[in-house]
């Protein structure tokens, strides 16, 4: 089984269907909405996650979510996961760049996420010139994540600057990598197994802004074993969400 981590809903369901059926994906899980909103209102918040809850509801065997919070917005941000999470279907939470992750309300939330048992997919970057005011990077989630051994945390993009960014969570066992956000450039999926283990990879494309087979190049292209393989490409997720 193929599973994508990692992909937003901003080409037609159809479209990004047809799509992942030629690459043999399986599963994709959407992200954020339509429109990427730097500092949503907790009213784009609920556009979001019901545009997304009906593409799972339409598609229930291809489709999983996570939910998007504004964390500047707490007590909102805690109300969505009970109506998404608790009370709808979806698998986690998506945390983009209205907040840096080390910060006092994403422990609330990051607190709640694990007694659910979901996921918290995190945009992180190393920012070549410096992040945005709320971009978080590798570090503010290591920060995060050793403060919540329960929960589960997907670092997205790796940090950009991988070679820093897997360095950076080495010791937080909580954090697993996904593999999308920046070129297809080779040794990134070498040095994730190398130092994370394979068991904390997972592939994401970051779909429909990069392509799936220049994001999957990064796996079936990797100097690393066929188990490995079928572990990041899948077998995590399977793991992780239980399907
Ligand atoms: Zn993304």
């Amino acid at each position: 089984m193929i599973v994508d981590c990692h992909v937003h809903p901003t080409s037609p369901p159809d479209q990004m269907l047809h799509y992942a059926d030629r690459m043999s994906i399986d599963k994709l899980c959407l992200s954020l909405g339509p429109h990427f909103i730097q500092q949503p209102t907790p009213e784009q918040v609920e556009a979001d996650n019901d545009f997304n809850r009906r593409l799972v509801e339409v598609y229930p065997d291809r489709f999983l979510a996570y939910a998007n919070l504004n964390p500047n917005y707490l007590e909102h941000s805690l109300r969505e996961i009970e109506r998404c999470l608790v009370d709808g279907p979806f698998i986690g939470i998506k945390l983009w760049v209205a907040m840096r992750c080390d910060h006092a309300n994403c422990d609330v939330i990051a607190e709640r996420i694990a007694e659910l048992g979901a996921l918290v997919l995190q945009h992180t970057f190393y920012r070549t010139g410096g992040n945005l005011a709320g971009e978080s990077s590798p570090a503010d989630l290591a920060a995060l994540a050793d403060r919540h051994p329960q929960t589960t945390f997907i670092m997205a993009h790796g940090g950009l600057n991988w070679e820093k960014g897997l360095k950076t969570v080495i010791e937080q066992e909580n954090i697993l990598v996904d593999t999308c956000g920046f070129d297809p450039e080779m040794g990134y999926t070498e040095m994730a197994v190398r130092l994370l283990g394979a068991e904390r990879v997972v592939y994401g494309s970051d779909g429909a802004g990069r392509s799936f087979a220049s994001q999957l190049a990064k796996v079936y292209g990797a100097d690393i074993t066929e188990s490995e393989k079928t572990a990041i490409l899948g077998g995590n997720m399977e793991r992780i969400l239980g399907l």
